[in-house]
């Protein structure tokens, strides 16, 4: 096929390649069904990810998921993996919101408790979990509690009383990168996050109560301890202003001192530093810094959905068995080792064409794309090591949302990744165009018995149902790869939008 002058080789049912060309390192890779590369292909995606292809030692193939649309250089639903000694780290490939992710927490009530509660639920929750632009966070960022957050994570938030032990062990990473370094954050980066520490922000950040309405996989969904018609509590949101301004810090600093490398790149925006660089590290130290800031976030704000759920229901939270199911980023890069194509001086080449395959250390860029480790990986948490790592993959707020298990194709096809969304249809000033926000609220509460309450229309009309993908399409590809499989299906009951 060809879109746009870019030309595709189907290498076989859902496996694309645009083959290496040109000053391409690597070929890239789209994996989708005939109906999602047509939506694919009617934004800048295929270019962004041929020019993704170009980035200082690339290996194997840039990825592009089922639910690809255009970003900031790179695409949202990009995989992209970089040799870590003699590569580059690139921020437009993990986006500006570092460590956006989504955590999963369950719950024993079932739809029956909390039908005809919406209202009460969504106000009590609107009230007591900070959201908007502006807002203030859930707890007080001095210096100190900054400082101890980018450095420790989630074990801060451990030892402030706000997490128990097992919030922990259900986290990717345990909820806390080790490489993070907070002397690489900004002052001004800082500042923007001491107020926001516990928010969820604005826009596609929300605060979603689910119910499971379909279970596939029996025995992985009992070791996720999901159950058809159980309430599920699914939190999206990132690092806020902290990672957005550090993002920005790093772009204009890696601009100015890697002026070579940026020419030498197809578009400004896939800025990268040379691995091994000052900037490298320090992009990489701050970064990992972000992340924790995030992961505490969505412990925040996870622990007042306890509180308020205590005392909406008049019961201790755990006699709910409101436990983390698992929280997963999907904006990160990561120092990770794999198996990569590499030529006979031992050097990553790309695509199909190496005879020997060795296992190096990458930069593993994963922006709109989740981790999706297969079962007997060592950094699958032990209480689900013999079933895979959960995946959480958010639909709408008026379709089903997913959660899969990482598959047995997962490494060799995508350095252990898949989709985290349905994706973008249509930009958000085409969404304003399309849809009113009212409108869209009215219909999801009348048709779709989903209560939706939100800091601004706006932000609704932007976020509406049509504007993204069909999320069952995109989840039945990741299965059909054998890269996430299908676990449970879950649709919203109520929904809090930033
Ligand atoms: P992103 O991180 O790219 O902004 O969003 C991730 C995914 O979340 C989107 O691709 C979309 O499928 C999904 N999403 C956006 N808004 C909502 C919502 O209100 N509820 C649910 N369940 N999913 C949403
Ligand atoms: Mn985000
Ligand atoms: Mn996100």
């Amino acid at each position: 096929r060809e879109i746009d002058g870019i030309r595709l080789e189907q290498v076989r049912e859902y496996v694309w390649e645009i083959p290496q060309e040109g000053e391409m390192r690597v070929p890239a890779r789209v994996l989708a069904s005939e109906a999602l590369l047509d939506e694919i292909g009617d934004d800048k995606t295929l270019q962004q990810l041929k020019n993704a292809t170009h980035l200082p030692g690339m290996t194997d193939h840039a990825i592009c998921m089922p639910d690809g649309h255009q970003g900031y250089g790179f695409p949202v639903g990009g995989v992209g993996a970089t040799d870590a000694e003699n590569g580059c780290i690139s921020p437009g490939a993990v986006g500006y919101d570092i460590n956006c992710g989504v955590r999963m927490m369950r719950t024993n009530l079932t739809y029956d408790d909390v039908q005809g509660r919406e209202e009460e639920l969504v106000e009590a929750l609107f009230a007591n979990v900070p959201s908007g632009l502006g807002g203030g966070g859930v707890v007080d960022g001095d210096k100190e509690t900054i400082e101890g957050v980018l450095e420790r994570g989630v074990d801060w938030a451990l030892e402030a009383g706000w997490a128990v032990p097992a919030d922990l062990e259900h986290c990717e990473d345990e909820g806390r990168r080790p490489d993070a370094d907070p002397s690489a954050v900004s002052q001004k980066a800082k500042d923007r996050g001491k107020n926001q520490l516990g928010s969820l922000g604005s826009g596609n950040h929300f605060l979603e109560i689910q119910r499971v309405t379909d279970t596939y996989r029996d025995d992985v969904a009992d070791a996720y301890g999901l159950e058809p018609d159980q309430i599920v509590v699914l939190i999206h949101c990132g690092s806020r202003g902290l990672g957005h301004q550090t993002c920005t810090d790093y772009l204009r600093k890696i601009e100015k001192e890697h002026g070579d490398l940026l020419d030498s790149l197809p578009d400004k925006e896939l800025a990268a530093a040379p691995a091994g660089s000052e900037l490298a590290e320090a992009y990489y130290g701050a970064m990992c810094a972000c992340i924790n800031f995030a992961w505490v976030n969505r412990q925040l704000i996870m622990h007042r959905v306890r509180q308020v759920f205590a005392r909406v229901f008049d019961r201790s939270w755990e006699s709910m068995d409101m436990h983390l199911l698992y929280d997963v980023a999907h904006n990160i890069a990561k120092k990770e080792v794999h198996e990569v194509g590499v030529d006979p001086e031992g050097r990553p080449i790309g695509g199909g064409d190496a005879a020997d395959r060795e296992e190096r250390e990458l930069y593993v860029h994963r922006k709109g794309a989740t981790r999706a480790f297969p079962a007997g990986h060592p950094e699958v948490p032990a209480a689900y090591r013999d079933v895979g790592q959960p995946i959480i993959i958010p639909g709408s707020m008026g379709a089903g949302s997913y959660v899969l298990r990482g598959g047995e194709s997962s490494l060799d096809l995508t350095f252990g990744s898949t989709a985290h969304g349905a994706g973008r249809l249509m930009s958000r000033t085409q969404a304003k165009q399309e849809f009113w926000g009212e409108t869209v609220q009215d219909e999801l509460r009348e048709q779709n018995q989903v209560y939706v309450k939100a800091q601004s229309g706006a932000t609704v009309a932007e976020e509406a149902p049509g504007v993204y993908k069909d999320v069952d399409e995109v989840v039945r590809v990741s299965d059909a790869l054998d890269i996430g499989d299908k676990v449970a299906r879950t649709y919203p009951v109520c929904n809090i939008k930033g």
